[in-house]
């Protein structure tokens, strides 16, 4: 069966006359359905909340349906904590998860009231400094669990060789600093996962940030108040690959909670995500016009879109699934590499793909590219990146981001007072 989509060939038609391709559309049903089961699943902790990680879909549109459906946001720039605040996120609805942070930015997030999340022990330091002297009333750190020691979880990967966040010895120093300095609401982070599908990692991870919520009350006399489980939630971007059940991974949590937090006295401890690709990424579509073919040593497939569109599969080789308009239940009877413009060999939206017979003029679908899709975009070769297009609820379009123009490219030029060419 064909993935799917939420237009029929013939409204998909419709639609390109008025907003030309390529552009991005998003499904706003299906990212408020998703939502809601996501809350749904973890309600069943005292305090939740999810933190939309703006990086990977950063259009007000999707922040603000978000927004009404709980969440709060992660950023990581000045420009995300900004577009979190037009979009109506404040306060301590946004966590500040950055890293190698200007101090000019760490000003902006504590005169906005947003949640600081440290990423290293000498930043305590620096953002006292930032700040005129005196830290936040709350602050986060974000843990890296580094080589693990043995009984620990070979699936986290090797969080020694990323360079994020605090060793164990570095937080358990810097709790007791910040207490001592009279910060009053304390708050625990790690991030270790990317496009995980296994459920008992994200158990791991808890069961990791539990037990440390135990040591740092015991050794640091300090209680955390929220646990923030990162983002790393995966999506099934493959055929054979399934959408991980929030539930469960909602109840193993909630086992471990019941069994560490719960007889430790930190009940009740807030747990917080900051997923990005689960939250929009199947519920945004690369929509292109293939407009050429050519029969070389391979069939290809040309598209009016390029990698600098959407760049996952060029920069590592990621699956993406793709579906012609029209020919949904056409048999797959051709291989064809999908490929953009670019001056670059990466650029092929797949590879050795079967698809059924593609003519010039086809409407190609690109899959799951509601996240880490637009905003990963760049201009290389001088391309200018598409729109963006909402398909509400009651089946209306909104344009949410214009395609961008050669003006807008130009505009950082000096051209020395000559006019740029109007698009
Ligand atoms: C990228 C990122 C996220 C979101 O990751 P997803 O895979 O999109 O869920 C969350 N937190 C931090 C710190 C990140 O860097």
């Amino acid at each position: 069966m064909s993935r799917y989509f939420p237009l029929t060939n013939e409204e998909l038609k419709e639609v390109v006359k008025k907003f030309p391709t390529p552009f991005y559309i998003y499904d706003e049903k299906a990212i408020r359905q998703n939502m809601r089961e996501f809350t749904k699943a973890f309600s069943i902790f005292p305090i939740f909340r999810e933190h939309f990680a703006v990086k990977a879909c950063p259009n007000p549109y999707i922040m603000k349906i978000l927004a009404s459906e709980g969440c709060g946001a992660d950023c990581s720039s000045i420009a995300e904590l900004m577009l979190s605040d037009l979009s109506g996120i404040k306060g301590e609805k946004v966590i500040f998860t950055s890293n190698e942070t200007p101090a000019s930015e760490y000003q902006y997030a504590y005169e906005k009231g947003n949640i600081i999340n440290l990423d290293d022990f000498t930043h305590i330091e620096y953002l006292k400094n930032a700040l005129g002297g005196k830290l936040p009333e709350t602050i986060c750190f974000r843990y890296n669990p580094g080589p693990l020691k043995k009984g620990g979880n070979a699936i986290i990967g090797k969080p020694e060789e990323a360079k994020y966040g605090l060793t164990r010895e570095q937080l358990l120093e810097a709790y007791k600093i910040c207490k001592a300095e009279g910060v009053k609401h304390f708050g625990l982070h790690t991030m270790v996962a990317s496009n995980e599908l296994n459920p008992d990692f994200f158990a791991d991870t808890a069961k990791i940030l539990f037990e440390l919520c135990v040591e740092i009350k015991e050794k640091c006399g300090v209680r955390i108040e929220f646990t923030d489980l990162g983002g790393g939630l995966g999506i099934p971007y493959k055929p054979d690959q399934k959408k991980v059940s929030y539930e469960e991974v909602a109840k193993k949590i909630r086992a471990l909670y019941d069994e560490i937090i719960v007889p430790a006295g930190l009940d009740p401890l807030a747990i917080y995500w900051e997923c990005g690709r689960p939250i929009t990424g199947p519920y945004g579509y690369l929509v292109s016009t293939a407009i050429h073919q050519k029969h070389i040593y391979r069939e290809y497939i040309a598209l009016d879109s390029c990698m600098a569109d959407l760049m996952r599969p060029g920069m590592y080789g990621a699956y993406h699934e793709i579906t012609v308009s029209g020919k949904e239940n056409a048999p797959c009877d051709q291989v064809y590499d999908v490929v953009g413009s670019l001056c670059e060999n990466c650029d092929k939206f797949a590879v050795q793909r079967p698809l059924p017979k593609i003519d010039i003029g086809d409407l190609v679908i690109i899959h799951d590219a509601g996240a880490h899709g637009r905003s990963m975009g760049y201009n290389y070769n001088g391309k200018v990146r598409c729109g963006e297009i909402l398909l509400r609820e009651d089946g209306s379009l909104k344009e949410i981001r214009r395609r961008e123009t050669l003006d807008d490219l130009f505009a950082t030029l000096d051209l020395g007072g000559v006019e740029t060419f109007k698009a």
